[in-house]
């Protein structure tokens, strides 16, 4: 599914070079390294202020903290996504409300924003999921007019751009991200950051992370450690360089899937939402591509929709190709949930997504090879 030792081969040296060099200054927390990493992601994400924390899910957690969210408050996020998107939510005792996802994109869809609003309504979070923008424009103006806050989780859009060419964690109020080792640019460990346009809101998240004290041991707000290790920062000074042809190489080997795919007379075209005898495969579509953007859609991951998922996987894994299911059970569906009320039934695109959904390899050092293989025994198992 994810071979990381194929890209550490590759930069070996200069990794190398940054582990020691960090372990001869013995600057361990923060520090220059880290503020260096912020200064360049600002660059690279056209931002005003870049605060490197812990991991991602810290990233959405101080976020939360950054905007003051109060128990009780109401925080509107995606039925569908990765657990930490939920989970911060609850732990500041405030309360999760779900929304459904688009069928095409995976991400929150618009257009059941509205119903959702009530006096106590914070904040949208909306998830940029596998690597590909949410319909931002209308969320930030239905936010907007209801003067609520937007944390873009961008956690799988390292870099992504908007149709309108801005990029991904700067275009609601803070965009948080990971640097899980999973995701795009990944660290030796656990990394997060937030950005954000807003001088104050930086001010007030950079003081967070270090348990809300300013000046040291005075504290006017309670934070925590939201610390990002300077070792962390110097693995990923490195690697942040080559990001732009790592992301072109994971486009690459999504557009192969693609055409592969439609060879093996498994899908006609990206995008489709219905099965049918030459539609055996739902393909991921980049809604935002022909649009002159180099990152339309950076695919963290490659997921495609089969009937018969669970089977499919097993015929693959039993092949040594590995897959993996993002994410098996939507919010509402979760056990820790219950007690928001929710049921089975109340979000069928999501349901839908989480039945049929997986993720193939995608990482950027994959050969031809390997894809079509991948292809080939989808199309052996599919086609029995
Ligand atoms: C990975 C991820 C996170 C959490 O990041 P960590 O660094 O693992 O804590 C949050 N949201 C989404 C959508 C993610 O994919």
């Amino acid at each position: 599914m994810l071979d990381l030792k194929a890209q550490y081969k590759a930069i070996k040296n200069e990794i190398d070079a940054a582990l020691i060099r960090t372990a001869e200054s013995q600057g361990m927390i923060l520090g220059p390294e880290v503020e260096l990493l912020e200064k360049n992601l600002c660059e690279y994400l056209q931002c005003k202020y870049a605060v490197g924390v812990s991991s991602g899910t810290d990233a959405l957690l101080i976020a939360l903290m950054g905007i003051d969210l109060k128990p009780g408050d109401e925080v509107i996020l995606p039925t569908y996504s990765f657990f930490a998107t939920a989970g911060v939510v609850s732990r500041m005792n405030a309360k999760p409300v779900f929304a459904e996802v688009d069928p095409v994109t995976f991400n929150i869809h618009p257009g059941s924003l509205k119903k959702l609003i009530t006096k106590n309504t914070k904040a949208i979070v909306p998830v940029h999921l596998y690597g590909q923008s949410a319909e931002m424009d209308e969320i930030m103006s239905i936010a907007n007019e209801h003067g609520l806050k937007v944390i873009e989780d961008a956690a799988q859009a390292i870099g992504t751009q908007y149709k309108d060419g801005r990029r991904l964690g700067n275009i609601g109020h803070i965009g948080c991200f990971s640097f899980y080792p999973s995701k795009n640019l990944g660290c030796f460990g656990d990394g997060g950051l937030v950005t954000t346009n807003d001088p104050e809101l930086a001010e007030r998240l950079k003081i967070l992370r270090v348990h809300g004290g300013k000046p040291k041991y005075y504290h006017k707000i309670i934070g925590g450690n939201f610390r990002l290790d300077a070792i962390q920062a110097a693995v990923l000074n490195v690697k942040l360089p080559h990001l732009d042809s790592w992301t072109k190489g994971r486009q690459h080997n999504a557009s192969l899937y693609t055409k592969f795919f439609i060879e093996a007379g498994l899908a006609e075209e990206t995008g489709r939402l219905d099965y049918d005898g030459k539609n055996k495969v739902l393909l991921p579509k980049a809604v935002y591509s022909g649009m002159g953007l180099s990152h339309d859609h950076i695919y963290n991951q490659y997921v495609i929709r089969a009937e018969g998922r669970d089977e499919l996987r097993k015929h693959l894994t039993s092949k040594e190709i590995g897959t993996e299911i993002y994410y098996p059970v939507p919010f509402h569906m979760q056990e820790c949930f219950a007690y928001l009320g929710y049921k089975k039934g109340d979000f069928p695109v999501s349901e839908w997504c989480a039945n049929d959904s997986l993720a193939l390899p995608i990482y950027p050092e994959l050969s031809e090879e390997q894809i079509r293989y991948t292809v080939e025994t989808v199309a052996e198992h599919l086609n029995k």
